[in-house]
């Protein structure tokens, strides 16, 4: 078998062997996904020191990003209560000092011993008149500080680390490997294109993207990981929809829509012009033989659900199946029960799947959908079980789709029709990143809002505020208005005084709030609990809703008109964005509070301010972007698509669509990657990239 001779590479071997590694190492290195030689060499570093770039502390000016060298003067732990502290350590060189500030690390007392020297870096900020670092990245210099900088060159790389492996450890492997690597690593591009794009070669771009003998060095060999890096992943996108949809036909429903027209007749509103541009694209899609395959994005209260069901009604009129997919079972319910109002009347069988239904329910929707009894079904991740069968699905249409995976989407379609495929999200996606991980699909924007449309006023509000804040709270109770009350968890953890629903839903009672009717509603709770929970609320029968993230996506209740989130600094951006899109709807003017915690920082302030700053979705998917990667954001994790460690798909925009276009061109002249010059790429995408990323088979 060539494997055998082929994996005799070192790259190739396990990292175990290399030289400081080791089996107990070995099991360390592997939390960071560190399995080959191949995967330490790819473990970049996140940061570089270069001496000439250390700055001395009395030039270390309010809101700089510096790095210096100082001895530990003296330091000292505040401990307060609930497991919560602040270290702060006095620094200084012969210039000045400066104060380094850990959160809640009370251990690090014992390491910043008076008198040692670090290597520190961070912004800093002026406090109380004095210079401030809060949560330093920092590492202990043993020895002398030109020896400690010089035995890993001028420009020292500063790794990711875990728990067990220090900086220097790091260094060392990360140099055996390389070391063991020498004079034996393959191209992986093509060489027409490591040279007609002046690439640096594989190897070398190793050797300078550790121990960059400049900083223009270090450029391009950061250069050419990023175009290998989204490349090999534009291969596996064009492969993964070569595969999804090979041979298959999609169903091909031309005009006339006689029941479509009806229904949109029938509507109690027109739709918006972006509305009708939208549903303009979809039917052109699915009347033609190219077939549907769209990601509708669209700011939370766009009206995204009726263009999804205008589509669903098509598929069904030219007799099809239609299946809407959501995230969660309040959400389905939600539309399920909307859907069946619109269509009353109309000659169409609908029914929900979820979760939660008796078995024998579930077994009885299973049934009528591989008999045809089912023209359009709505559920949850039940829909796509091991045991659905479609008599013939003609469009799948998956409701916020940042919180599923690219698997499921896969799933929906395995049948001998490919259905046409709507995906609708209401956190928008930058357009070269939806390029890179969408590449399958065409785009649409839902860019305009009803009239009448959404309108929330965010507030941050500080911890003395809190009780102005249930003041102005209690007045919008007693003039009928309701209120969502979120918080981050379900249960109180230790060490950490985030109120859980539960926890807060007593407090408020007992409380703030306790001449009005609360409702609590969590995840843990039932299904029906959760069901009437929401009816409740939705009738007026409680006037706050004291709840967690199950209500994030989607949920439709017209006159609650406050959302009040606590500890804000737990969520991301986009998810803040979602949450405060349930309120404010059916005309009220909405007011979203961001009730900050006392035990954080001051750092995370100025994120919150930017969001109350703007109520534009893109411009907070933007921001969430660039402050925390795409990985959390659209649930990129569970898609089986790897994160982007190098290419920032914002800022390397030009990057992405060279490599997009160069791996259609290489796909188009040579779909199996057989020719001898593309050889190289075929095998580092099957004997190295492929299992790296653990890709799931879809048929
Ligand atoms: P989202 O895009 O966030 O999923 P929905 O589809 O839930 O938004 O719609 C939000 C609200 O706006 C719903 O109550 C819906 O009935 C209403 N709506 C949708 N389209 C229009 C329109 N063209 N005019 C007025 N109201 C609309
Ligand atoms: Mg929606």
């Amino acid at each position: 078998m060539g494997k055998r001779f082929e994996s005799r590479e070192p790259a190739h071997e396990s990292s175990q062997f290399v030289k400081g590694v080791g089996p107990s190492r070995q099991v360390l290195l592997s939390r960071l996904g560190i399995e080959t030689v191949e995967d330490l060499i790819s473990h970049f570093p996140r940061d570089y020191y270069d001496r000439s770039n250390f700055v001395k502390i009395a030039a270390a000016g309010d809101g700089r990003s510096v790095t210096f060298t100082a001895f530990v003067l003296a330091a000292s732990l505040r401990r307060l209560g609930g497991g919560r502290s602040i270290f702060t350590v006095a620094v200084g060189d012969e210039t000045g000092t400066i104060n380094l500030v850990f959160f809640n690390q009370p251990y690090l007392e014992k390491q910043f011993k008076q008198g040692l020297r670090i290597i520190a870096s961070g912004t800093v900020k002026q406090y109380r008149g004095k210079p401030q670092i809060i949560a330093p990245e920092y590492e202990f210099v043993t020895g002398d500080l030109d020896e400690f900088l010089l035995h890993t060159g001028r420009i020292t790389p500063v790794y990711p680390l875990t728990a067990g492996i220090s900086q220097r450890m790091m260094r060392r492997i990360v140099k055996s490997a390389l070391d063991k690597c020498r004079g034996m690593m393959r191209e992986n591009l093509p060489d027409e294109l490591v040279i007609s794009q002046g690439f640096m070669g594989r190897e070398e771009s190793f050797e300078q993207v550790h121990y960059p003998e400049s900083w223009k060095k270090l450029e391009l060999a950061r250069r050419r990981f990023k175009f290998e890096e989204i490349f090999f992943l534009h291969l596996l996108i064009r492969d993964r929809r070569a595969s999804f949809s090979r041979g298959k036909p999609r169903p091909q429903m031309p005009p006339p829509y006689p029941m479509l027209d009806r229904l949109l007749g029938n509507l109690p509103f027109e739709l918006t012009s972006a509305q009708k541009r939208v549903l303009d694209e979809v039917k052109r899609d699915m009347g033609s033989d190219s077939g549907l395959g769209r990601l509708i994005q669209g700011d939370v209260g766009s009206g995204k659900t009726v263009v999804g069901l205008a589509a669903m009604v098509l598929a069904v009129e030219k007799g099809f199946q239609a299946a809407l997919m959501v995230p969660t079972e309040i959400l389905a319910t939600q539309h399920y029960e909307r859907i069946e109002s619109y269509l009353e009347g109309f000659p169409v069988n609908t029914a929900i799947l979820i979760g939660s239904m008796k078995k024998s329910e579930k077994e009885r929707v299973l049934d009528d959908l591989k008999s045809g009894g089912i023209d359009m079904i709505v559920g949850t991740h039940a829909l796509i079980q091991e045991r659905t069968e479609f008599h013939q699905l003609g469009i799948a249409i998956i409701d916020e789709q940042h919180r599923f995976g690219v698997k499921q989407r896969a799933k929906l379609g395995s049948g001998d029709l490919v259905p046409h495929f709507l995906v609708m999200t209401a956190t928008p996606i930058p357009r070269s990143l939806a390029q890179t991980v969408y590449g399958d699909l065409d785009l649409s924007m839902i860019d305009e809002l009803p009239i009448g449309g959404r309108k929330v006023v965010t507030q941050v509000v500080e911890p003395a505020e809190r009780g102005d804040m249930y003041e102005t709270v209690r007045r919008a109770f007693a003039s009928g208005q309701q209120a969502f009350i979120l918080y981050p968890l379900v249960t109180e953890s230790e060490n950490t005084d985030l109120q859980a629903a539960t926890g807060g839903f007593e407090i408020l009672q007992k409380g703030e709030l306790k001449d009005f009717p609360l409702g609590l509603l969590h995840g843990r709770m039932s299904f029906e609990e959760k069901s009437k929970a929401i009816e409740m609320f939705r009738r007026g029968e409680i006037a706050g809703l004291v709840t967690t993230t199950v209500i994030e996506v989607g949920v439709d209740i017209p006159n609650a008109s406050i959302m009040i989130i606590n500890n804000p600094e737990r969520f991301g951006l986009a998810q803040l964005h979602q949450l405060r899109g349930r309120v404010g709807r059916g005309g009220n003017e909405g007011a979203c509070y961001l009730l900050r915690s006392e035990n954080t920082g001051p750092g995370g302030a100025g994120r919150l301010e930017f969001f109350a700053s703007t109520d534009d979705g893109l411009k907070v998917a933007e921001e969430d972007l660039r402050l925390r990667g795409p990985g959390e954001i659209w649930g990129f994790r569970q898609s089986g698509y790897p994160l982007f460690r190098l290419v920032n798909p914002l800022s390397d925009h030009d990057i992405v669509q060279k490599s997009w276009k160069v791996s259609g061109r290489l796909l188009g002249g040579d779909p199996g990657l057989e020719k001898p010059e593309n050889k190289v790429v075929s095998r580092y995408y099957r004997l190295y990239y492929k299992r790296k990323m653990k890709i799931p088979e879809i048929g």
